[in-house]
């Protein structure tokens, strides 16, 4: 595709902005990168636009492409769309460049999506097949969409769908949901019904898979014969240690990765790789890796696993870590609690545990509806963990709150996590 001489706007100069931005111009474009931020970077060979939209850059081009930052009701998306310019979100741009013939699966859900996407990755990458895994997380799809993938596996937020342009994948996913993003979505039901987008995006004859315990998604999803299950046949189940497809079932016992949900994701994983065409025999679980932060084992000491599940910042993703694992712990819980938390639910997974910690600025209120020990900081937390735990536990860092309390992210609290289970010049011997 070329886009010499067209005008092409892009809305929004954050990472994925720029990846569109860069793909346009290397398609010839005349491209103007635009944001309401006064001080958003500046790029080379665009022409910058910052601190706020001139109307004729969204009147009189030929293409608007938006962030996901930008939501579809903003004031200049919306004027772009009154005047009848073509107006696509960044993955939607970028995913009508892919060649038809190469595979495309999307993954999308409330919790799961980074971790499914990258066992995809990998399960599809270990077949022999050059693959792409990225798109929400990682590098964007612009960035990526004229190297000659073979595969693609693109993590697809909600955000992302708002504006689809020409996503159209051969496999997708809605892993799960729960209340999330609903500043920006306004409701439950636009959300589910942004996310059910995806499988609507499925090319005929394709794979589209949803739980089927989920009313909402159930409610909103497309009938059509692509539907697959997430638990049921068609579709995937987890039996024990084995994912169970419809033509055959795949060992994952090898997977390091540790806990029930790391094994549920690779199930789901191989239901997608499958789908897009990789026999069954060539799917190994062996050679999957976590994503760092997401039930990832950092360490085995003394005989206790210390897991960093820093990457659960709500009660849900808390509670699938925390629910599949198959020994006691002793829990981390805290940090920047979020409104309407309902800390009581983890109950549900927290009969095993050996102890509770909670640190933090919602310590004080995990503790008093769970029960546990209150401490200020995660450094406490870790020495505390560290009297606690006994040979055949778990340490796990499952926070269930936002980290902005006192780290930058999630991955900043993850990497101190780290740092304090395994002090820097340490010779503990790393497992996992
Ligand atoms: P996302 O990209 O959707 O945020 P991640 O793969 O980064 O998802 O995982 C985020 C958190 O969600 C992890 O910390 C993990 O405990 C939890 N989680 C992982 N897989 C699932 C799943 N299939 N269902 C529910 N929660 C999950």
């Amino acid at each position: 595709m070329s886009l010499e001489g067209r005008k092409v706007t892009v809305l929004g100069a954050r990472r994925s902005g720029r990846a569109a931005a860069r793909l346009a111009l290397k398609l010839g474009a005349e491209v103007v990168l635009t944001d309401r931020d006064p001080d958003a970077p500046l790029m080379g060979g665009v022409r910058n636009e910052m601190g706020g939209h001139r109307e004729q850059d969204l009147v009189e081009v030929d293409l608007v492409i938006v962030s996901p930052g930008v939501p579809a009701a903003a004031p200049p998306v919306q004027q772009a769309l009154a005047a009848g310019v073509e107006v696509v979100g960044e993955l939607g741009f970028a995913c009508g460049l892919i060649d038809s013939d190469v595979p495309v699966v999307g993954v999308t859900g409330t919790n799961g999506k980074s971790t499914v996407t990258h066992f995809t990755g990998q399960l599809i990458a270990g077949a022999g097949v050059r693959t792409f895994a990225g798109g929400n997380l990682g590098v964007p799809l612009s960035d990526a969409c004229a190297s000659n993938f073979e595969a693609v596996v693109v993590e697809v937020s909600s955000y992302q769908l708002e504006l689809p342009g020409e996503l159209e994948v051969d496999a997708a996913v809605v892993l799960n949901l729960t209340p999330d993003h609903l500043a920006r979505h306004g409701s439950m039901e636009v959300y589910a019904a942004t996310k059910c987008r995806l499988l609507e995006r499925v090319r005929p004859g394709g794979l589209a898979a949803l739980p089927p315990d989920d009313a909402l998604l159930r409610r909103l999803a497309p009938e059509r014969p692509e539907i697959r299950w997430l638990g049921e046949l068609p579709g995937v189940v987890l039996d024990d240690h084995e994912a169970v497809l419809e033509d055959g079932r795949v060992d994952l016992s090898p997977l390091s990765a540790p806990g029930a949900i790391n094994r549920w994701n690779a199930a789901v994983a191989c239901l997608l790789a499958h789908g897009v065409g990789v026999p069954l025999d060539d799917l190994h679980p062996a050679r999957l890796t976590a994503l760092p932060h997401r039930m990832e084992l950092i360490a085995e000491i003394d005989g206790v696993q210390w897991i960093n599940d820093s990457k659960a910042t709500n009660v849900d993703a808390a509670y699938a870590g925390l629910a599949g694992l198959e020994r006691p712990a002793v829990v981390l819980l805290g940090g920047q609690g979020k409104a309407g938390a309902d800390y009581g639910a983890l109950a549900g997974c927290l009969g095993d545990a050996r102890g509770l910690v909670c640190f933090g600025a919602a310590g004080p209120e995990i503790a008093a509806t769970l029960g546990g020990e209150v401490v200020a900081d995660l450094a406490t937390a870790v020495e505390r963990a560290r009297k606690l735990g006994k040979r055949g536990d778990a340490v796990v860092l499952s926070p269930a709150c936002a980290s902005f309390d006192q780290f930058m992210d999630f991955e900043e609290r993850g990497e101190v996590f780290r740092r304090l289970v395994l002090p820097e010049g340490s010779r503990v011997k790393v497992t996992g």
